[in-house]
């Protein structure tokens, strides 16, 4: 890999939360983001998690271990106006919530996602203030695209239309793909999986999933990040520490 590709992978775990299942126990949820870090300088965030003044739905127990995104990115050392380019995997309100903090940056995100949003989708309204401020720069990109060497941009709908995971080639980790809501939970990523009630098209979210466990195949994929697996990013490397 270059020295201008990737160098750095963070993961900023934002929150987490035990959520009750309906047969009992509870399931660890993260809501988290990424940053990459270039051999070229630029900084990279994928998704920027909760608005931090969202209230916690009712019913919904309390989050844990909560950290914003600007402790984060001041613990590495960088403040919003560091940030050049912003992907967007989706626009669900867990994804978007501090978009709005990064005027200066050029925001990445597949076509059908935004035209779906900016068609008034009742889905993503929660999260327009945010994802639709008239200041942020959106470039669109249509499908599979290799935003820059090392960096891979994978069209997964079926969570939602145009949903994207991100392919990141790290000089010593190699290729670390971060599913982010195609795949949000590690037992979810097999091609017989159902959809959830949050999922927008459970034929599209199985042949995403396939395209993923095909990817991994070819990649030599050794480390799949989960969008939202709790148990998982308890046990991966966290900011400020890094995949490398
Ligand atoms: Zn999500």
């Amino acid at each position: 890999m270059s020295d201008h590709g990737p160098q750095r992978l963070y993961l900023f775990p934002l929150s987490y939360t035990d959520v009750p299942l309906p047969t009992g126990g509870t399931m660890s949820m993260v809501n988290g983001c990424y940053l990459i870090v270039t051999g070229s300088g630029q900084h990279i965030l994928i998704d920027s998690g909760w608005p931090p003044e969202q209230p916690i739905p009712a019913g919904m127990p309390p989050r844990q271990q909560e950290h914003s995104l600007l402790s984060h990115l001041a613990t590495i050392g960088l403040t919003p106006g560091g940030i050049t380019t912003v992907i967007c995997s989706h626009f669900d309100i867990d994804h978007v919530g501090t978009h709005d903090l990064f005027p200066h940056a050029e925001f990445i995100v597949q076509r059908k996602q935004l035209e779906v949003a900016n068609n008034g989708h009742p889905r993503f309204a929660s999260g327009n203030a945010h994802w639709g401020n008239p200041a942020l720069r959106y470039r669109v990109v249509e499908g599979d695209t290799v935003l820059m060497l090392g960096i891979h941009l994978i069209e997964t709908s079926g969570h939602a239309p145009g949903h994207q995971s991100v392919l990141v080639e790290l000089p010593q980790a190699g290729p670390v793909l971060l599913a982010i809501d195609a795949v949000m939970m590690e037992r979810q990523f097999t091609t017989d999986r159902r959809a959830w009630s949050m999922d927008d098209n459970e034929e599209q979210l199985r042949a995403s999933t396939q395209k993923l466990l095909d990817l991994v195949e070819r990649h030599g994929v050794r480390l799949v990040v989960f969008g939202h697996d709790g148990a998982q990013w308890q046990q991966l490397t966290t900011a400020p520490a890094y995949y490398g």
